[in-house]
């Protein structure tokens, strides 16, 4: 970014903007800086006509103790960590797409393999049905549950996005449970909510969260059932093993999280596509007659930009930021573990991550935009933080996004140079502190997505939160910067972290205590020594 783009307030907005806008922020704000137009107007939830139940989909028993296929999705010198995967969240899916007046529909059935990683004795075991989330908009359906080959009766609650299932005997701890859910998901074409992800439109079907998905168990507090903020990130899970067979018209290309080792001819004009992931703790699918692709390699990593036919340009574009993004991130934080990386065009807002994958809206696919070239770097970032060490978008979404945000400046070190990078940063800074001179306040990174109202999420977590990693690299130094990512990185790959974490990572990387500059600009949090910070 230029310097000329500070000459006048409105700029500065507009600066703000781009940057409010990642990861489907709707950035618009009421209230302090001057008014940013959202660039897609909210439609009230559509809900398509209950689809039937289907006829019953039989699947074959899963041997859960084979993980060998599994080696497949990750780049050679990681295919070990599937074997550390047996015995935790597994999921075997057989689904079908399939497009009946203008509706896009998947029915499918999963065996699902959760196993109590927890201290507690369980109940219960609780699956999220996010499509049903008004800003997904799309409409989950489950006909037929069964935990250990037994029929069981679940509860929905939640506006429908959180699945119960009561445990006739107790899970206890260390001990495994096989459910068995048979479902259907279906979107509308043109429909599309706030956040625009879940949908079908322009013969693209872009489908986050599109099969039922285990919530998370968290000790003391049970399962997560939290309704996530329409402004940010839904999905909070932990990592997993994926094996999906997925049926489609013949002349669709489906693009998963993770790798398609195999395809076949499944019936007339259908073809069914074998998908199987590394340790990942999500599996978007998006499929299209129309999507060109380009590949490049980083090392052994498939870099695959897919695209809308005439949108070839940008795809060329997208290809060299993505594959730059990919090696500098790769060679600064740790190894990115997986044999592949897709950027996929499609009518979602802004960008937005999912395990392996990252969409990126049409309305931003052109060459020599900015913030084309911010959101692929920004949500390639995520890959590190969010994918492989996930955390709590909707409770703590600093976690990661902050933490993605003072990635791009790594990245632009790399690829721009360090006069425009600065610019950059500065750029950021002068955007804060006209925030804070308007009165809004200047709220702490460690709140949830829903206690920031308005921009106040924006700037807080996307432009405050770099800054206090800048606050960080200029007292410790550039070197220690990089190895305390490193740390973290390595430390935490495929868990969830919490606060403490960034700041135990931190603090080992530089043997200093980082107590009082946590508390300053991120808040209070467990973890957190309050005896040490200096009021
Ligand atoms: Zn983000």
């Amino acid at each position: 970014m230029t310097s000329e783009r500070l000459s006048t307030v409105v700029l500065l907005a507009a600066i703000a903007a781009l940057f409010l806008a990642a990861c489907g922020d709707s950035g618009a704000g009421a209230s302090g800086l001057p008014g940013l137009e959202p660039t897609m107007t909210s439609l009230p939830p559509s809900t398509p006509t209950d689809i039937p139940a289907p006829d019953p989909i039989t699947l074959p028993a899963v041997d859960w103790e084979n993980v060998d296929q599994f080696r497949a999705a990750m780049r050679p010198a990681f295919a070990d960590d599937v074997d550390g995967f047996v015995n935790r969240n597994r999921y075997y899916i057989e689904a079908s797409l399939e497009f009946e007046n203008d509706v896009a529909i998947i029915r499918g059935a999963e065996r699902v393999r959760y196993t109590n990683r927890s201290a507690d004795t369980l109940d219960e075991i609780v699956f999220r049905l996010y499509a049903n989330m008004a800003s997904l908009g799309g409409r989950m359906l489950i006909y037929r549950a069964e935990i250990n080959g037994q029929p069981v009766e679940p509860g929905l609650t939640a506006r429908d996005t959180v699945l119960i299932l009561p445990l006739e005997t107790p899970l206890e701890p260390g001990g495994s449970v096989e459910i068995t859910l048979e479902f259907s998901v279906a979107a509308e074409r043109g429909m599309h909510a706030s956040y625009g992800a879940f949908g079908f439109q322009k013969e693209v079907f872009s489908g986050p969260e599109w099969y039922p998905m285990l919530s998370v168990y968290e000790e003391g507090d049970g399962w997560w059932v939290g309704v996530p903020s329409t402004q940010g990130d839904a999905g909070y899970s932990e990592t997993g093993l994926y094996e999906i067979y997925l049926t489609t018209p013949e002349d669709f290309i489906v693009v998963m999280s993770g790798s398609e080792i195999d395809s076949f001819a499944s019936g007339e004009g259908v073809i069914t596509h074998h998908y199987v992931s590394g340790p990942m703790r999500d599996s978007l699918l998006v499929a299209s007659p129309v999507f060109g692709v380009l590949t490049e390699y980083v090392d052994d990593i498939a870099v695959n930009v897919y695209y809308w036919p005439g949108d070839e340009p940008g795809a060329e574009e997208a290809l060299r930021i993505a594959v730059d993004s990919v090696r500098i991130y790769d060679e600064s934080f740790g190894r990115y573990p997986y044999a592949e990386f897709d950027v996929v065009e499609t009518f979602n807002f802004s960008g937005i991550e999912y395990p392996g994958m990252t969409v990126i809206a049409d309305a931003n696919w052109e060459p020599g935009n900015q913030f084309f070239e911010i959101t692929i770097a920004h949500e390639t970032a995520h890959q590190w933080w969010y994918s492989v060490v996930g955390s709590n978008q909707v409770d703590q979404p600093w976690l990661d996004e902050s933490l993605t945000c003072y990635s791009e400046y790594v990245y632009g070190r790399g690829v721009r140079g360090e006069k425009r990078t600065k610019d950059w940063i500065d750029g950021d800074r002068d955007t804060y502190n006209y925030y804070k001179g308007t009165g809004a306040p200047d709220l702490k990174l460690n709140l949830p997505v829903s206690s920031y109202v308005d921009h106040n999420y924006g700037v807080i977590i996307y432009v405050k939160g770099p800054l206090f990693y800048m606050e960080l690299e200029n007292l410790l130094g550039r070197e220690t910067m990089l190895a305390a990512m490193q740390l973290y990185f390595e430390r935490h790959r495929y868990e969830l972290v919490e606060s403490h974490d960034i700041l135990d990572a931190f603090e080992d990387a530089s043997d200093q205590e980082l107590d009082t500059l946590f508390y300053e600009w991120v808040g209070e949090f467990p973890g957190l020594d309050l005896s040490s910070v200096e009021q």
